[in-house]
């Protein structure tokens, strides 16, 4: 960025937390003061909420940075956490999953029931000669034994790599080449947009690719065939027989625990490397602080899918671990009709909600008699978490799902930070529609011009951390220089000679300070528009789009322009029963440009606007804004191999050419 991020959306609004919620909040302001006092014995009482076997000497080893170590010479099991010492605690009777399948099939897991399945697996998977430090691929549908695999991981020391279930067999492939996994497990199949579909081919497709690849465990879920071969092994046959006794041994604090693929939103995905103690701390830590989760009363919800790092930290190890009771739901939010989320949350009467903003624009695209077609009492905190959430679609979220009252967290934080970052405490923080706010006790985070220098509030530009966190990746999975390119060499003493001083974190991401020092998300930093001289950002103008009533999601991209260096084209997506057709639309589009240069001023206002059905989207539902810049600029596209909907471009490339 040549210079600041310009500051054009002024939003004012602001919510202070119910007084209820405040006055009970498991976390109040205090905590903020306490971690600034002393910020690594701030971190050392929230590693005293688990279990260790073996108490740590050090905090922290920062001695060779950016290689951070927490906890040094700390023990402990992270199945041992998240089951073991609930069930010795009394707790085996009290339910962790209530399961619902897509075709409505139900199953309920308690504390006892998913301890004996993981312990069984754990078994299975040692019987299968799989060791502390191998690697264990998992490629499954939302289903509890996709949980129990990664504890079973978890407690035998193996390192597990989640591949989500929607990728390919090419995509698999790389991910299991890349961290030579020895054991596969899948399923036959899961439910999705009401049909069965197909995993084990695509496993048996990749496996063929992966001499490292020694035996396949697989789960039936379908009942579909499946084609068999030597390396194969039944879950109900191998794991379901295994022995439900098994004592989890302690393992060093920084074991590594999982591989996780970064979504791919901006470049060829990175296998992230995260260790044990300091990652179950923080996700932990953050479960009990942002959700104000009281695991005795609280049903919980997170629709992520495991396969994205907010199922690893926010449906596995942060709500296990913190003994609650939790909903898993395996298929899409539309089938069998579109209130099918609610008709969830109603059932389950679940309390905490966290989800994602490509959902709650779906949702919003849909209308907001779906949700008020069910009870939603039972809710009193919502969550939101994956791209900067617009504030028409925050204050929609609060209005049509939150009955105009509860808290709404949204939870700025990536695979490469394990756990939430900056975030709103429910109980705390007068949030602002679109702001993620303050970083949570115990983080510290800045944001800096190009020299790296803190910017005034008021100011905007790149995103950083400013001090090692307990559950920060350690590094990209064999690969050391990329991990210190990509993260560290921005700015700080990575980033060479002359630059002197403290290691930097470079997040990726653009942001800006408000006047009050909070802090709003702006965008990928590989996003951002340059306009005459003026870097604007993606998110101001996407949420301006957003906050016109016929709009539902919009995506913006700078296209090269002879006059201006960049000019920005938008992409946006209407309302359900808005008219789009004929000279409606192109109305529809002229009042468009008028009300970005309106909300945000003139220098915002797209040269270029086209009404779509859909925007590319990774399968963890954001935007990919690279692909509609290739389109802008007539280019062949990139990488697509991350794309939900290859379909969706061909239709938007095509009424690109068209002229629109
Ligand atoms: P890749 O790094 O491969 O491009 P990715 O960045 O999408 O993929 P993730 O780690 O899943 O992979 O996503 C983290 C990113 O998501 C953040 O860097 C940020 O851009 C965005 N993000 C997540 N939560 C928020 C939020 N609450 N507000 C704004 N942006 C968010
Ligand atoms: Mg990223």
């Amino acid at each position: 960025m040549s210079e600041a991020l310009a500051n054009l959306l002024n939003e004012t609004r602001q919510f202070p937390p119910p007084a209820e919620l405040a006055a009970n909040a498991n976390v109040k302001a205090d905590a903020y003061d306490e971690a600034a006092t002393d910020r690594l014995a701030f971190w050392e009482r929230q590693a005293g909420r688990l279990a260790w076997s073996k108490q740590w000497e050090q905090t922290l080893d920062w001695s060779n940075p950016p290689f951070a170590k927490w906890f040094v010479g700390g023990q402990l099991n992270v199945a041992y956490n998240c089951l073991d010492r609930h069930v010795e605690a009394g707790l085996g009777d009290k339910v962790a999953i209530h399961w619902e399948g897509e075709p409505g099939d139900t199953r309920t897991l308690t504390y006892a029931d998913l301890h004996k399945l993981t312990c069984q697996a754990a078994n299975a998977l040692t019987d299968l000669g799989v060791t502390a430090g191998d690697r264990v691929a998992i490629y499954l549908p939302m289903i509890p034994e996709a949980a129990a695999a990664m504890l079973a991981c978890a407690r035998i020391g193996a390192t597990h790599s989640v591949v989500f279930g929607g990728f390919s067999a090419d995509a698999l492939t790389n991910r299991i080449q890349d961290a030579s996994a020895k054991v596969v497990i899948t399923a036959d199949g899961g439910y999705r947009r009401g049909k069965p579909s197909a995993l084990k081919p695509t496993v048996d497709e990749a496996v063929a690719k992966c001499p490292s690849v020694e035996h396949v465990l697989v789960v039936r879920r379908t009942g579909g065939d499946v084609a068999w071969s030597e390396k194969d092994h039944w879950w109900h046959e191998t794991v379901e027989t295994a022995s439900p006794e098994h004592t989890a041994q302690p393992f060093d604090a920084e074991h590594p625990l999982f591989i996780l693929y970064t979504s791919g939103t901006t470049a060829r995905p990175k296998g992230i490397l995260h260790t044990t103690g300091g990652y179950l701390t923080q996700a932990s830590y953050t479960t009990h602080a942002v959700f104000d989760l009281k695991p005795e009363t609280d049903v919980y919800w997170c629709t992520a899918d495991i396969g994205w790092v907010t199922g690893h930290s926010y449906i596995v190890y942060g709500p296990l671990s913190n003994g609650a009771t939790q909903v898993m739901y395996e298929g899409t939010p539309d089938t069998p009709h579109k209130g099918r989320f609610w008709e969830i949350v109603d059932k389950y009467k679940v309390t905490v909600l966290y989800t994602a903003p490509t959902l709650i624009r779906t949702m919003m695209k849909w209308g907001e008699d779906i949700p008020a077609g069910y009870d939603l009492s039972s809710l009193r905190v919502l969550g939101s978490v994956g791209e900067p959430i617009n504030p028409e679609a925050w204050i929609w979220y609060r209005q049509h799902v939150g009955h105009g009252e509860l808290p709404v967290v949204d939870t700025w934080w990536q695979t490469e930070t394990g756990a939430i970052m900056i975030s709103p405490l429910p109980g705390v923080t007068a949030a602002k529609p679109g702001s993620a706010m303050s970083p949570l006790p115990g983080i510290a985070a800045d944001v800096v011009d190009d020299q790296g220098q803190s910017v005034p509030n008021g100011g905007g530009g790149y995103l950083v951390l400013t001090e090692p966190w307990p559950s920060m990746l350690r590094t990209i999975w064999g690969d050391d220089n990329r991990f210190l390119e990509t993260y560290w060499s921005r700015f700080g003493a990575g980033a060479g000679s002359g630059s002197g001083g403290d290691w930097v974190y470079f997040a990726g991401d653009g942001a800006k300070k408000d006047d009050d020092g909070h802090v709003w998300l702006l965008g990928r930093v590989d996003d951002v528009m340059l306009v005459s001289g003026h870097n604007i950002s993606t998110t101001e103008v996407e949420s301006a789009l957003v906050s016109h009533p016929s709009v539902a999601e919009a995506a913006v991209v700078g296209a090269t322009d002879p006059t201006t260096g960049q000019a920005i084209v938008a992409f946006a997506i209407p309302r359900g029963s808005v008219e789009t057709g004929g000279e409606a639309g192109e109305q529809l589009i002229a009042d468009l440009r008028n009300h970005v240069a309106k909300t945000l001023g003139p220098i915002a206002k797209p040269r270029q606007i086209m009404l779509v059905p859909e925007l590319p989207k990774t399968r963890s539902g954001k935007i990919m804004r690279r692909l509609l810049r290739d389109v802008a600029e007539h280019r062949s596209l990139g990488d697509v191999t991350t794309l939900q909907d290859s379909s969706v471009m061909e239709l938007i490339a095509a009424g690109m050419s068209g002229g629109k």
